[in-house]
């Protein structure tokens, strides 16, 4: 029989963590006074362990053995060959994908939700508070603060509060709060209710109450927790990408081309930085990070400086933003919405040293329809937009009759969100792609701020 999963043993797992910040130069973030943010101003919302490896240049970095002993639940996670797709399609290529959706909350979110938690608590931190769409970050900080005896509380945008109760029902399985998003907690919560009683929420809100809730504790004892765009979380996740090179020497494979989806970038950077360090010493990969047509951050929005929320609390960062107030099409890939991107990968693309795409959801979803009947596994409506990447590519590879090697990142599994697959199947779902007049529109409010220099790495 062919090899179908490629597995390591526990004692196999990566001790280190990779940090791009060694090998690629990068704007700083700015704070309110136009200057580099400074660690102090940090501190209020992150504890310095975290705020210290944000800011290291360190290329390896150890991941503590607590962190480790959780991980290990699930890690390492397999490799899989997509023989049946491959078939399907009928392609010389070989696609092999990394499993994500094997973790507790079913996406690779926790593979930096556990070692927040930890560093958290080790730094005498009680509670965290955070925003979370759809849920899947919300499920995976409340599995982890729950693994380190942690507090956990939620700011939920409302419209997924109401429409999508499972992973709120996780969220209270793993003992987090989860409310919905405005509130009349906060102040941020309050501006906007009195404005708009009826609004759905955004997660540029939720990230602004959750960050006032966690500076406005008296007891010092709360701290904010974001999961993805921010440096340690990238750092975080290449564990899944360092694994996928020891599995794929052990079969003798090397990739040619490497996809994952990018909502605020965390899962497509942790399969994909430790190769990126590759080709940056001299490999030929094409490296795709997917995004959707309708929240088109890396394909079309400029490089500039903007604020990670939508009442600008947070630092000015250097990434491909639509603007800070962006409200996006309602897509149902909840975690490919966010207005900005991370600013390692937004430094990469300009660099090009990897290359975005974007795809339509009716595109998304026909891959992962053809995937679920092929491979048997319903994906993360994210996810299926990099299957439908790694298809273009797999085609690609047939009509230039070459043996490509694709791997991607499966980063979830799609068993809590089937609402848009009995749409799509019905016919109900639709294309959107943000129009030319809405992106000039949302990207106008840009001009206020410093423009990043164009630095080059290599
Ligand atoms: C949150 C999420 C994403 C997008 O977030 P990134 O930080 O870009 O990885 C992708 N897939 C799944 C399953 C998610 O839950």
């Amino acid at each position: 029989m062919e090899t179908k999963k490629v597995l390591l043993t526990e004692d196999e797992m990566p001790r280190q963590w990779y940090n791009i910040l060694a090998d690629i130069k990068m704007n700083p973030p700015l704070g309110p006074d136009g200057n580099p943010v400074t660690p102090d101003q940090l501190a209020p919302v992150f504890p310095m362990n975290l705020i210290e490896q944000e800011v290291s240049s360190d290329r390896w970095i150890d991941i503590p053995e607590e962190v480790l002993k959780v991980l290990s639940i699930w890690r390492p996670s397999p490799l899989i060959r997509a023989y049946s797709l491959e078939k399907a399609l009928d392609t010389p290529a070989k696609i092999y994908y990394k499993y994500e959706g094997v973790s507790p909350p079913g996406s690779h979110k926790p593979n930096t939700a556990v070692p927040q938690a930890y560093y958290n608590k080790e730094f005498g931190i009680e509670k965290l508070t955070t925003e979370t769409g759809a849920g899947q970050w919300g499920s995976a900080l409340a599995f982890a603060c729950s693994q380190f005896g942690l507090e956990c509380k939620i700011f939920m945008v409302r419209i997924s509060f109401d429409q999508k109760p499972y992973r709120k029902s996780l969220m209270a399985a793993w003992g987090g709060n989860c409310i919905p998003s405005p509130s009349n907690e906060t102040k941020a919560g309050r501006d906007i209710l009195e404005k708009d009683p009826d609004t759905p929420g955004s997660l540029g809100i939720a990230i602004s109450e959750a960050v006032e809730a966690a500076v406005s504790d008296e007891s010092g004892k709360t701290r904010y927790s974001l999961g993805s765009v921010l440096n340690h979380v990238m750092l975080h996740q290449t564990i899944i990408g360092l694994e996928a090179k020891k599995q794929l020497e052990k079969i003798n494979e090397y990739p040619d081309v490497i996809i994952g989806c990018a909502g605020g970038g965390s899962n497509f950077a942790g399969i994909a930085f430790p190769f990126v360090h590759d080709k940056i010493n001299g490999k030929d990969i094409d490296i795709l990070p997917v995004e959707p047509t309708a929240c088109p951050t890396m394909t079309r929005a400029p490089f500039a400086y903007d604020h990670g929320d939508t009442a600008g609390y947070t630092p000015l960062l250097p990434m491909h933003s639509l603007g800070h107030t962006f409200v996006p099409a309602p897509i149902h890939a909840g975690g490919l919405r966010y207005h900005g991107m991370a600013p390692t990968v937004s430094q990469l693309i300009t660099e090009g040293i990897i290359e975005p795409k974007a795809v339509t959801q009716l595109a998304a979803y026909k891959a992962g329809v053809l995937c679920a009947r092929t491979e048997g596994v319903v994906a993360a409506p994210e996810t299926n937009h990099a299957l439908a990447c790694v298809i273009d590519e797999a085609n690609k590879a047939k009509e230039e009759g070459k043996e490509k090697v694709i791997l991607f990142n499966w980063s979830g599994h799609g068993l809590i969100d089937l609402t848009a697959y009995d749409k799509y199947l019905a016919g109900e779902l639709t294309d959107f792609v943000l129009s030319e007049e809405e992106q000039a529109e949302s990207t106008k409010i840009l001009e206020n701020y410093p423009k990043p220099e164009m630095v080059k790495s290599t």
